[in-house]
């Protein structure tokens, strides 16, 4: 630091004092944590350059915290006119959600990510924009009865659209020059299609420091995407730690465990298999579990329908980026080109034809949205099964505490759905195993491939504060230096 003081003394004691200070007082690179620090949403780190420019590492939406929500959301905790250029981690909203309000409050960088993160996002924010806007239209109708004037969503569907213009798809594993004191490339990670650890360079006075942020962490074990890959020796890490303190159960074998589930229910009960599943990621995981059950003649000939149109998008999406397959996967696809798509498979658009499928008498599987029950067209199908002793819900990932997915997979009795009270007669079952996030094993082996003398700080984010307490610990035991817990809006200075 004595080089900047100096540095001070001199430019206060010559200088003309027409310039802003900051323009000749550099100061070191520092990272300020904005979201993800107390939960696992709400993703946004900004770097401040030693010259003052801002870079923000993502910006998602806050999800799932009560009525607090809203408002987290609808402030974003910078001067959206400052930030120079936005790098984004994947297209999930609570890393990406949050863009629109950026551009709404004047961002007009650009936003860098991979290629399939573009593409995924050009579905994700226009959903999450009609979600916004429907949510909005619903307590306005509320607060128009109370005589209350109405409030506006956080951002249209325009909002969404516009924020699209201002994204710069790159390629992976490939250098950009952002400016002249920072570069930075995209490398794998394997959590969905296109994401992305972000592994900067900032050169700044005759000094290189290397920072990577790891986003989301996918498994070595991915049914769909390549095993996340060795990324550059770095200074300082901001890393995940969703799973922290968790392992998860490698022995489940899900192809058998699926095809356990249509035996008993479509072809000894000749009842429905309700599959909940996210649109993007685990419905394409379970299509091509069923695909390779179909290729194998074990199928037994059904309806299978996909009730979302969200996940006829993510479906399509996914397909155009076989780059980001694992080898099985792309093997698989010399002897089958479509791993989504096979015989008695049929997408559900129109909320009519959906609503139809109450009526349909016969044994079949339905896959629709959302995993977790809260919300979507799943919630009706369950409605409808899970008094019946023939059908089984099959749950296919985490369930977070309140949602209809964790009140089943708890086993309970009784459930609310819609206002109503059902008796739980229909089988539940789960399969786990399909997590988009690594285990804290999984982590530890991700980040095995820096020199841990040479990692001056680990930055931990995107966990709930148990997981991230455990998860530093595990770090510390393995060999890393100094594992630190950022709290909301704590800055760190980097890169001296
Ligand atoms: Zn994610």
């Amino acid at each position: 630091m004595l080089h900047v003081l100096l540095f001070r003394v001199f430019y206060e004691t010559f200088f003309i004092k027409s310039l802003p200070l900051q323009d000749y007082y550099l100061e070191n690179m520092k990272i300020e944590f904005l979201g993800a620090t107390e939960s696992v949403t709400g993703s946004k780190h900004l770097l401040i350059t030693e010259q003052g420019k801002q870079i923000l590492l993502d910006c998602g939406l806050y999800q799932g915290l009560g009525k607090e929500t809203e408002g987290l959301n609808r402030e974003l905790g910078l001067d959206a006119t400052n930030v120079d250029a936005v790098l984004l981690s994947h297209a999930h909203i609570d890393h990406s959600g949050n863009l629109p309000l950026l551009v709404k409050q004047g961002f007009r960088g650009k936003i860098y990510c991979t290629e399939a993160t573009f593409d995924v996002c050009s579905i994700l924010l226009l959903d999450s924009a009609h979600i916004h806007e429907g949510d909005v239209s619903f307590i306005n109708s509320k607060r128009k009865k109370k005589g209350l004037p109405p409030i506006k969503p956080i951002y249209s569907v325009k909002d969404a659209e516009r924020c699209l213009k201002y994204f710069k798809p790159l390629p992976f594993n490939t250098d950009f020059q952002l400016n002249e004191e920072i570069s930075f490339y995209f490398s794998e990670n394997g959590h969905i299609i296109g994401s992305a650890a972000i592994n900067i360079t900032a050169h700044e006075k005759g000094k290189t420091t290397k920072l990577t942020y790891t986003g989301d962490i996918g498994r070595y074990t991915d049914p769909l995407l390549k095993a996340p890959a060795v990324f550059q020796q770095a200074d300082y890490i901001i890393c995940e730690s969703t799973y922290g303190k968790r392992l998860h159960d490698s022995q489940t074998d899900s192809e058998a465990k699926v095809l356990q589930c249509v035996q008993k229910t479509c072809v000894d009960k000749k009842g429905k298999l309700i599959i909940p599943a996210f649109s993007l990621g685990r419905t394409q995981e379970v299509l091509y579990i069923l695909d390779k059950l179909t290729n194998k003649g074990l199928l037994p000939k059904i309806k299978i329908f996909v009730d979302s149109p969200l996940s006829k998008k993510a479906t399509h999406v996914v397909s155009l980026h076989p780059e980001s397959f694992n080898e099985e996967l792309k093997a698989y696809l010399k002897e089958d080109p479509e791993p989504f798509a096979f015989q008695n498979l049929k997408y559900v658009e129109d909320a009519e034809e959906s609503k139809s499928l109450n009526d349909l008498h016969e044994p079949c599987i339905i896959i629709s949205a959302s995993g977790m029950c809260d919300a979507g067209r799943v919630k009706h199908h369950i409605a409808n099964s899970i008094s019946n002793p023939s059908a089984t819900i099959l749950l296919t990932g985490y369930c977070a505490p309140g949602t209809l997915g964790a009140a089943l997979l708890n086993g309970d009795n009784r459930v609310h759905i819609y206002g109503d009270f059902f008796d739980v007669k229909a089988d539940v079952e789960s399969v786990l195993s399909l997590s988009a996030h690594a285990d804290y094993e999984g982590m530890i082996r991700y980040l095995s491939c820096q020199d841990k003398t040479r990692v001056k700080t680990i930055f931990l984010v995107h966990g709930e504060a148990d997981a991230k307490t455990a998860f530093r610990e595990h770090l510390l035991e393995f060999g890393f230096t100094q594992v630190l817990i950022p709290e909301k809006g704590e800055t760190f200075e980097i890169g001296s």
